[in-house]
């Protein structure tokens, strides 16, 4: 391929919106522009690496025995009513009509569909167990679109689905796109770590994510070198020390004026205490039923932790009226001891035997000192558990060794779904006694367009993108310093028709520009080997090989009849 014949446009200033470096990087390299808030139009670079990633996608997901299918994009409502998903989905599925005024789904996902699929096929466990996946377009209405492909409104996802006879055999199938996602972000250059999830609304008996360890990341994740465990942060739990709140043994409880203060901030200001020695108390509902909430005055409330703790459907915090209500105050001296009405009082486990802790006096503007949990708030012993979100040098649960909390781009996720679907949607088969059951399902999906931008999130320089062979737009770029001398451009013709005999994507840069101009576009969009012919260079030895993740240095000048091989050992 030669560079004059290519749509290839670099750009020397960064793109006003781009927050981050992959962002930047893709629409300066050229691989991406931008036609609207959220929406790319894939350029030839960058349609060269997205089917790339979505090649090794294909070959591991037949590898791992699942079948591509393709559904369609615009789905009815009808499907997604079955599950209830047409109302909780919110607004962020786009919704459309038809010329009838039937409303359709643009999906963001295909559950349903995929459900509706099987249960017009699958009859007999004889055709279980059954993976599927497509690699599809999908959407969502992003209230705030950013990061380039990391959170746009259209992006290109490969979603999995297995069914299976029963949960025993459905762990099978789930551990088979596991391993099968390891080999995934393997081959695309990646660093890829499982870490443990929380099975949100999807709904589902347990799950983990792949994610790429980037300081651009926007989630968090506990892990711990001790032993390897991860978990995101809506899920990870920590050991707690116990007693880790106030100054110890303490006399009566005493009520004392803090006008004004409203936050912890505040009134450990205002008392000239640190924030460690108070107990934050918040009033949730729980499906309506109201429920105190404490933790250490320093720490945040894990709301998917208390909703799980609860088993409730929904948590929320409870209004002014109802706080009034229960408590006597209003937020802010809110406290577990002697509120105004019976309300059940949940702990962080930290707060165990908490003593000489400072809680909100349930009057408004006053807090009490000198608390004892169990002396004067009477806690029961079930009401102690881990509330609270994990935060860097917290206890590994598993191993007592401090963790660290770091960021992570979410890339792939495995959700075992057990029968939330089928038993909604009617997905049965009959069993060898030809009694009826639910097929059991799981379901997979991995970011094929949000790898391709981790990828360079995770191999960037300042210069630009450094990308691993497998993935890259092209693999080799032959900088043709003179393109109008004859015999340069032989040989340049000549290594670039040998490369490509051999598999190799080449693209010969063969532009009338200065070599300043072309090494420095070579290392933005970063092709792994770049081969510079010139005619000085030929006089004085050959032509130049190097790495785009190597130093200069490193550079090998070697006879024109030795670059095909010196170009293939550096790939
Ligand atoms: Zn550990």
């Amino acid at each position: 391929m030669k560079w004059t014949k290519s749509l290839i446009q670099t750009l020397r200033e960064n793109p006003g919106d781009a927050e981050i470096d992959s962002h930047r990087l893709m629409v300066r390299a050229g691989l991406i522009r931008k036609m609207a808030g959220g929406l790319y139009t894939y350029l030839p670079l960058g349609m060269r690496t997205l089917k790339k990633v979505q090649q090794i996608v294909r070959e591991e997901m037949d590898r791992a025995g699942a079948q591509e299918i393709v559904m369609p994009i615009l789905q009815p409502s009808e499907l997604w009513r079955e599950t209830g998903r047409w109302e909780s989905m919110g607004p962020n599925m786009f919704k459309v009509k038809d010329r009838a005024q039937h409303d359709y789904a643009l999906a963001p996902t295909a559950e349903e569909a995929v459900t509706d699929v099987m249960r017009g096929i699958v009859s007999s466990y004889r055709q279980l167990p059954m993976t599927v996946y497509q690699i599809q377009w999908k959407f969502r209405d992003e209230i705030r679109p950013r990061f380039g492909l990391m959170r746009s409104k259209e992006f290109l996802m490969k979603d999995a689905y297995s069914f299976d006879t029963s949960m025993e055999a459905a762990d099978a199938s789930y551990m088979a796109m596991f391993n099968a996602y390891k080999r995934v972000f393997e081959r695309c250059g990646l660093k890829a770590v499982p870490v443990e999830a929380d099975t949100g609304d999807i709904g589902g008996k347990f799950s983990h994510e792949f994610h790429v360890l980037a300081d651009a990341g926007e989630d968090g994740i506990a892990s711990c070198d001790g032993c390897g465990y991860a978990a995101n942060l809506e899920k990870a739990e920590r050991k707690a020390l116990g007693a880790g709140v106030g100054a110890g043994e303490c006399a009566g409880v005493e009520m004392i004026p803090t006008p004004g203060a409203k936050t912890i901030t505040e009134v450990s200001k205002f008392m000239g205490v640190p924030g460690s020695a108070f107990i934050k108390s918040l009033v949730y509902l729980a499906d309506g039923k109201p429920v105190m909430v404490c933790v250490p005055g320093d720490r945040d409330v894990n709301e998917v932790k208390l909703k799980h703790f609860l088993d409730a459907k929904k948590i929320e915090l409870a209004d002014p009226a109802t706080i009034l209500e229960y408590t006597g105050a209003n937020a802010g001296s809110v406290g577990p001891v002697k509120p105004a009405k019976e309300i059940r009082i949940l702990c962080d486990q930290e707060l165990k035997g908490a003593k000489g802790a400072i809680v909100g006096a349930n009057k408004d503007d006053h807090h009490l000192k000198n608390v004892d949990l169990d002396r004067d708030a009477k806690i029961a012993a079930d009401d102690y558990a881990d509330l609270v979100i994990v935060r860097d040098g917290d206890i590994c649960p598993k191993c007592g060794k401090p963790m660290a909390i770091k960021r992570g781009i979410e890339v792939g996720h495995v959700f075992k779904l057990g029968k939330k679907y089928t038993d909604a949607m009617k997905g049965v088969f009959k069993t060898n006694e030809l009694k009826e059951e639910t097929m059991v399902m799981g379901c997979y999906g991995i970011g094929v367009s949000r790898t391709m931008q981790a990828v360079i999130e995770q191999s960037h320089d300042k210069d630009g993108i450094v990308w691993p062979t497998s993935v890259a737009p092209f693999a080799v770029v032959i900088c043709l310093l003179d393109p109008e001398n004859a015999e340069v451009a032989a040989i340049a013709e000549k290594l670039e028709a040998d490369l490509e005999a051999k598999g190799v994507d080449v693209i010969v840069d063969d532009r009338v520009e200065r070599p300043g101009v072309k090494f420095k576009d070579a290392d933005l969009i970063g092709f792994p080997v770049r081969v510079v012919v010139g005619a000085k260079g030929l006089a004085n030895g050959g032509v130049e090989v190097k790495r785009r993740a190597d130093d200069k240095s490193m550079t090998k000048v070697v006879p024109p009849e030795a670059a095909l091989e010196t170009v293939l050992a550096a790939l």
